[in-house]
């Protein structure tokens, strides 16, 4: 084994480790005790319209604020929460909020993510969509859901279901860091995806990586035979910007042009979205 790795089978327990485990324990515990409370916020990143440069649409983004640890970014507790089951009513509470929210904005457009343990439940999944559609008044056609490709692999033909009734509802579908994942391009013919996410690892290594720019290149041309819009995700610099933009992406998103932000912030992005 290299140097530095732990040779296989012996577990080799630090105080390190121990505190992790401890801290892990923790916000398991916690999250049990608060999901669905207002110890979680939703923070909003703007997408842009390459071609006009304006906000077209959102990405809900959940955070925790802990008593304890402070804000936590998802990476620390959306695992937990799936592997406790309980991303379903954390998921339906963040589904709910940014419904309500995003109603309040003409014309803005919400993507909400939705966890491979949610897309699961089927049935579930969408009696939960409808009904943040009805008690927040949202047109079905602003709202769209971001999964990973990941999830059309378990059990296709009821991902096929679950997708088309999320169709149905008139909700679109996005598939989120695209390029990732395992799934076989004949999904992307088959299913019902509006738009492909190209995973921001791809577009972070533009300016350095000719694989990624023939990476990307092949992604928008996908889009563009398959007709499904493409969102490149991760833009920090202006020249990942001008490189994308005139590869013909679309649609952007990152650092460069807005991070998540309040809901009371959006007053500052609504001046330059176009009313109707
Ligand atoms: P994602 O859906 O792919 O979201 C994009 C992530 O990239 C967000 O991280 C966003 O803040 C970050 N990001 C955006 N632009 C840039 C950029 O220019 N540079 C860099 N370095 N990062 C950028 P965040 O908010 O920490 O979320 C991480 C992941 O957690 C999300 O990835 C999504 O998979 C998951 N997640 C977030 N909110 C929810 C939720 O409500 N439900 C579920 N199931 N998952 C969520
Ligand atoms: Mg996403
Ligand atoms: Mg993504
Ligand atoms: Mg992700």
């Amino acid at each position: 084994h290299a140097q530095g790795e732990e040779p296989p089978g012996i577990a080799f327990f630090s105080a390190d480790m121990t505190e992790q485990v401890q801290a892990k324990r923790t916000l398991e515990h916690d999250l049990r005790r608060t999901v669905g409370s207002e110890d979680f916020v939703v923070l909003y990143q703007p997408r842009f319209s390459a071609a006009t440069q304006e906000p077209v649409a959102v990405e809900a983004l959940v955070r925790w604020l802990h008593p304890g640890f402070g804000l936590l970014s998802p990476d620390r507790f959306i695992p937990l929460a799936e592997a406790s089951g309980l991303i379903v009513p954390l998921g339906e509470w963040v589904l709910r909020r940014a419904c309500a929210t995003i109603a309040k904005w003409p014309d803005l457009v919400v993507s909400v993510n939705v966890s491979p343990v949610q897309f699961r439940q089927g049935e579930q999944l969408l009696e939960t969509v409808r009904a943040a559609l009805k008690d927040s008044g949202l047109p079905p056609e602003r709202l769209e859901l971001e999964i990973t490709e990941n999830v059309l692999l378990e059990n296709t033909e009821k991902a096929l279901d679950v997708l088309v009734g999320i169709k149905t509802l008139g909700v679109r579908l996005a598939m989120d860091d695209f390029g990732t994942g395992y799934s076989s391009l004949n999904y992307l013919r088959n299913f019902p995806f509006d738009r492909i996410k190209i995973d921001r690892r791809f577009v972070g290594d533009l300016e350095q990586s000719r694989d990624a720019q023939g990476i990307v290149e092949a992604i928008i041309g996908l889009g563009r035979a398959l007709n499904l819009q493409v969102t490149a995700e991760g833009v920090e610099t202006a020249g990942q910007f001008a490189w994308l933009r005139k590869a013909g992406c679309e649609e952007l998103q990152g650092f460069h042009f807005a991070r998540p932000m309040s809901e009371a912030d959006l007053i500052a992005l609504k001046p330059r979205t176009r009313a109707g």
